[in-house]
């Protein structure tokens, strides 16, 4: 169903419209309508202000800590090659995105969308979040500004993350569960959305991964694309080129395109997203939209979707809460369709066995969801020459993982 011709460039969109092709968009109410054309204008103006710029790369280096290292991970990549026939065996970097201040990449956006609000003169901040990594980011930026805070969680997020919502309402936010609906992730941005439209003039509603409305998708995208234009620069410094290959995982997809937007005119780049297979994607339990959905339209933009028979959105399942979102970014959709970046995905075992490794190879301890696209590391770096050079974007540190892998590989904290 390749509706879109070929571009010439993979990195002008979206159109006027906030199109990616046949996808993203704006399909909200009327009453949303005025919000979101104010927020693209005011996005627009601090794009074009180099004020905004200068206060994003200062609360950034220090603040956050950027830049985020990139990484050798030699022994990973030593352990790999011994598996395979001499000369085989890709060199594999970490973008080291668990080092920033609160624990992800998350933090990048949130910087970005709070010093906005307070262009706009918000003073409100509301924001959904599932895993709680985005409510805990949005926090603390609400915190270190002064600004209020509302974070909507589906109930069941909320017994299952129980340290992140402590953290939250120790950094001062209020966290409200949603009772409606599966009683996760999407019902916690549909609850966002309800408030949003009920407070319109003093809130700012501060999404969490390139998904929702334009200008979201763009605006989120270009905040996090700070990672892979980091990373250019420092595989220049370091190998003198450019990588040969990039892999991320995939929830909404914020992590992702931040690495690959910058490189997606670079064509000798293999690019690779991987989703959460969860069980496996025959089993029907997994978060796996582009290679187990189809598209349609859930919170304001057409993407591909879980969905039953009946076009009901369907539940999504991943050992990683911050994985189980039962859409994905436009943006994605539409690299998918055009063929420029390949969607894998990983089940919940082979994340487990690749969480392992990397804390035994690297004295590192990834995030759940960076240790799906590390399993599938485990499987393409064999495949390709020695010289190969592949950047894995290690989107978060996994003390938050610790209670779940504990209770799975039966040991009692
Ligand atoms: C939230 C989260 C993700 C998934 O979100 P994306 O928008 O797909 O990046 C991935 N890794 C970590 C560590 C997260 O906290």
């Amino acid at each position: 169903m390749t509706l879109n011709p070929a571009p010439n460039s993979f990195r002008t969109g979206p159109d006027e419209r906030g199109r990616f092709g046949i996808f993203g968009g704006r399909f909200v109410a009327e009453t949303l309508m005025p919000l979101i054309l104010d927020l693209e204008k005011a996005y627009a103006d601090a794009k074009a202000d180099p004020s905004f710029k200068a206060d994003m790369e200062s609360y950034g280096t220090h603040y956050i800590g950027r830049p985020s290292p990139l990484y050798y991970a030699e022994r990973l990549t030593e352990h790999l090659r011994a598996q395979t026939p001499a000369g085989q065996g890709a060199k594999i970097f970490f973008k080291r995105e668990e080092l920033n201040h609160t624990g992800s990449h998350k933090v990048n956006n949130v910087l970005g969308q709070i010093l906005l609000a307070r262009r706009m003169g918000k003073p409100r901040i509301i924001a959904e979040t599932g895993a709680g990594q985005h409510g805990v980011a949005t926090a603390t930026l609400c915190a270190r500004f002064g600004l209020k805070c509302v974070v909507y969680m589906g109930a069941v997020d909320v017994e299952r993350q129980a340290p992140n919502v402590f953290r939250m309402k120790m950094l001062g936010a209020e966290v409200i569960p949603v009772q409606s609906g599966t009683r996760t992730l999407k019902d916690a941005m549909n609850e966002a959305l309800r408030d949003w439209v009920t407070n319109v003039s003093d809130t700012f509603y501060c999404i969490g991964t390139v998904a929702g409305p334009h200008p979201y998708p763009a605006m989120v995208r270009d905040f996090q694309s700070v990672i892979g234009i980091e990373t250019k620069q420092q595989m220049l410094e370091m190998e003198g080129r450019l990588p040969d290959s990039l892999i991320a995982c995939i929830g909404g997809g914020s992590n992702a395109m931040g690495l690959f937007h910058p490189f997606l005119d670079d064509r000798d780049v293999e690019i690779y997203g991987v989703e959460a297979a969860g069980h496996g994607v025959q089993s029907g339990l997994h978060a796996a939209s582009l290679t187990g959905g189809r598209p349609g339209v859930l919170h304001g933009n057409r993407t591909y979707l879980l969905m039953n028979e009946d076009g009901q959105i369907a539940d999504a399942h991943s050992i990683s809460a911050g994985l189980d979102y039962p859409g994905i970014g436009p943006e994605h959709a539409w690299l998918h369709e055009m063929g420029r970046v390949t969607y894998l995905s990983a089940t919940d075992a082979e994340t487990l066995e690749a969480f392992k490794l990397c804390s035994m190879l690297e004295g590192i301890i990834p995030a759940l969801e960076p240790a799906h696209a590390l399993s599938k590391v485990m499987e393409l770096a064999p495949t390709k020459p020695a010289d190969h050079l592949m950047v894995l974007n290690l989107s978060g540190r996994g003390d938050k993982d610790i209670p779940q892998v504990a209770q799975i590989f039966g040991q009692t904290l």
